[in-house]
């Protein structure tokens, strides 16, 4: 910048209510500058005057060096400003203007933070809600905007006088901290009884003690109550396992510190910064030393830190513990002890201050040095993804998603807003709980919503809402969105067509038939299908999906008409039942018709014996094959991709008789597996290769669900890369369902009026 006595800088991005305006400040002193701060509709004004001519170019590089660690500088635009001899660095009262305000996401307690918690010396010695501008509970403690403290769940504690002091004390770390609060002034933990009520004296510590005589106690969090037991103590974890109803279904550990996790789980440099970044998701490890019960018949298992200063104290006299979130099966992680949470625990650890919006932990895993999301939500949620400037539109867009795995998201002024996972819509709870975050997210980014998106999905409670809601209504094509997300998310060029690989369980097709392993040629606008997976016989429909040898025969039946050779795992099942169904795939009764990607790997996996025959969870069966592949073999199967014009049909008719084959010839299963995983990352590549040949494109979006799976990801990105594909994947968003939210919202504004 050309040297002048005064600058204005406009910082956008997250940098209100995260410590930003008290770090210029002192940034400003550092350099000796005079003039302003303050927060603006989009983010931090700063005006700067010098004594001598400046191009200030040292302090702006100094802020973007130094930031506070929850900040996120999208932009900064600056220009040389009028000179009017300000006496004095000041941070100026904000006045709240028609705007939109990023909030910062829930993050972990910082290391100031936790050395002052141990500190005997400090007045916050082992007090379980120490925070500062750089740490502590955001999202999930507004109520509304500005974010000040009369708007949170602390608005009924009053500051006591040392605490306001820090409070308003520009220079001190903790300015402005909403959340802040001593334990003169704060909340309060308490242990208590499930089964009574009857109070425990001895607060976090007794706690854990009980902990380790086998109880099972309820823990409030940052977004709710997680249940938490001894994981080597096998009669808590069954019980565990009885009040969650999961019988096999793993859970997530929380250890004290990266030694602990290092015994149990392999971690790579990557991991390990995911495991500590100060947004402390589940990371899943590969096994080093099994605990038995924990993620039985998986390769992985999940492990996170402490996130809180409770747990950090509650950590401290154990090394290990479970913990999963409260909900009951299939409804959302509880937040208020109201919700029932004695019913599920011997005791709970609880406290006084109110979560306001539940959101449960992130769960990803590391694949190429980047996170793979199997879920997305505290730690990570608020954050704005902007979008490509090409698709920026005045409107505001609401997109509500498909129905299982649900996320919606919120589009306004270049920016998009995912909310966190919201679980099956089909439950009437998670339904409340989709409505709860419209609610609160329109209330934080004052949102009004001028058109609405949803499936094609006749059926979806979103698809409902969308049309109850009066506004205009557009809908997208499930698989269509999964790829439109990845390309938003990595600002694909709008003139160019991208192939979305889509891998994923099922979707209302264009063609109004049941869609799930799609090959589709699209932009911003539209997509043309350019090849499938073939359509296979789903004996019963939904069942097929729980239930997966009825998958296994429909493949057997595909690959050898009726006359098929022997398997094991089949003779297992009840001769009539298995009569049935062969029947029921003969004669095409019940047995709706998908290009499934997830089936296949249902099938696969029970044809080798790995599945059981009915699925606990979704994703059990592929989940268990994926753990059994073994990854130094480089060998696939047969497949045949057919058709002279898209759109080409991919069958693996081939590749079940060779799975046969192998099983007849006792061929160890980790080795089946990997073949079975090869060949399908084998077919992905050639069908890119064949659509390159005859449409040009070179970008390949890989989304879907089963891409999940971390052994035919990563094959599929190698491979593509070393053939000089330019290879996009969901990083900030979990490939699933929760993407498609991100996606609709992409198609509604590609559609400008
Ligand atoms: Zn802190
Ligand atoms: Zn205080």
């Amino acid at each position: 910048m050309k040297k002048s006595r005064a600058a204005d800088a406009v910082v956008f991005g997250v940098v209100q209510g995260v410590g930003f305006r008290p770090f210029i400040y002192r940034l400003a002193k550092r350099f000796g500058y005079k003039g302003w701060v303050k927060n603006i509709g989009f983010g931090v004004k700063i005006h700067l005057e010098s004594q001598e001519a400046d191009d200030f170019n040292l302090f702006f590089q100094a802020l973007t060096k130094e930031k506070p660690p929850l900040s996120q500088i999208e932009n900064i635009d600056r220009e040389p400003a009028e000179f009017s001899d300000c006496r004095q660095f000041e941070i100026k009262k904000s006045i709240h203007s028609q705007s939109f305000v990023f909030i910062s996401p829930d993050i972990s307690i910082c290391e100031n933070c936790r050395k002052e918690m141990l500190d005997p010396e400090d007045r916050r010695y082992r007090y379980p809600f120490i925070n500062c501008t750089d740490c502590g509970p955001r999202y999930t403690i507004v109520k509304a905007l500005p974010y000040d403290r009369a708007q949170t769940t602390m608005s009924h504690f009053k500051m006591c006088s040392q605490c306001q002091k820090e409070y308003t004390d520009p220079s001190d770390r903790r300015y402005h901290a909403q959340p802040v609060a001593c334990p003169e002034c704060g909340p309060e933990v308490e242990v208590k009884k499930s089964s009574t009520g009857e109070k425990i004296k001895g607060g976090i510590h007794q706690a854990s003690v009980l902990v380790k005589q086998g109880s099972i106690l309820a823990v409030k969090g940052l977004g709710g109550f997680h249940l938490v037991c001894d994981p080597f103590n096998k009669k808590a974890v069954d019980r565990l396992r009885k009040i969650k109803r999961r019988k096999t279904k793993p859970f997530a550990l929380m250890a004290s510190g990266l030694h602990v996790i290092e015994r149990y789980g392999m971690m790579d440099t990557y991991e390990k910064e995911q495991l500590c970044s100060a947004q402390r998701p589940i990371v899943l490890l590969r096994k080093k030393k099994d605990i038995p019960g924990i993620a039985p018949f998986l390769s992985e298992i999940g492990f996170m830190l402490p996130y809180t200063p409770l747990h950090y104290l509650l950590l401290q006299d154990l090394d290990l513990i479970v913990a999963t979130s409260s909900n009951p099966k299939d409804s959302p992680i509880m937040k208020d002890e109201k919700e029932g949470i004695n019913a599920l625990c011997d005791y709970v650890l609880t406290h006084n201050r109110p979560i306001n919006m539940r959101s449960d932990d992130s769960v990803m895993k590391v694949v190429d040095k980047k996170p793979l999301f199997l879920r997305r939500a505290r730690g990570y949620v608020p954050y704005p993804q902007k979008v490509p400037e090409s698709l920026v539109s005045q409107k505001q867009i609401l997109a509500l998603g498909g129905e299982l795995k649900d996320t919606i998201s919120i589009y306004k002024n270049g920016y998009v807003i995912t909310s966190q996972f919201l679980g099956d819509l089909d439950e009437y709870q998670n339904y409340t709980y989709f409505e709860e975050t419209i609610k609160h997210l329109s209330g934080l980014f004052e949102f009004k919503p001028d058109v609405v998106v949803s499936d094609l999905h006749p059926d979806f409670h979103t698809t409902r809402y969308a049309e109850r809601m009066g506004i205009p209504h557009l809908k997208v094509q499930h698989h269509y969105a999964h790829a439109l997300a990845a390309m938003l998310e990595h600002h694909h060029d709008g003139r160019k067509k991208a192939l979305g690989i889509i891998l994923d369980g099922f979707g209302y097709g264009g063609d109004s038939t049941a869609w799930g392993a799609e090959f589709l040629l699209a932009d911003y606008h539209t997509y043309t299908r350019a090849g499938h997976f073939k359509y296979m016989p789903l004996p019963g429909g939904d069942l097929a999906a729980k239930q997966p040898w009825r998958m296994a025969l429909a493949y057997l039946i595909d690959a050898y008409k009726s006359d098929f050779p022997q398997v094991e795992s089949i003779a297992r099942i009840n001769r009539k039942k298995r009569d049935h169904i062969q029947q029921m795939i003969t004669k095409d009764i019940c047995c709706p018709r998908a290009s499934s990607g997830g089936r296949l790997f249902d099938a696969v996996s029970y044809l080798i014996g790995l599945a059981p025959e009915q699925a606990e969870f979704e994703a059990e069966a592929p989940m268990r094959l994926e753990s059994a592949a073994d990854d130094i073999i480089e060998s696939f199967y047969d497949f045949e991709i057919s058709g002279d014009s898209v759109p080409y049909i991919v069958s693996f008719s081939h590749t079940i008789r060779s799975i046969v084959s192998d099983l007849n010839k006792n061929v160890p299963i980790p080795i089946i597996s990997a073949r079975f995983h090869n060949t399908l990352s084998e077919a992905l590549v050639q069908m890119s290769e064949k659509i390159r040949n005859t449409h040009g494109i070179n970008t390949i979006v890989l989304a879907g669900g089963v891409f999940l799976n971390k052994f035919l990801l990563t094959r599929t990105l190698q491979t593509l890369e070393n053939k000089n594909f330019n290879v996009l994947r969901p990083v900030q968003y979990s490939p699933n369902d929760e993407l498609i939210s991100l996606g609709q919202v992409a198609y509604a504004l590609a559609k400008k009026p």
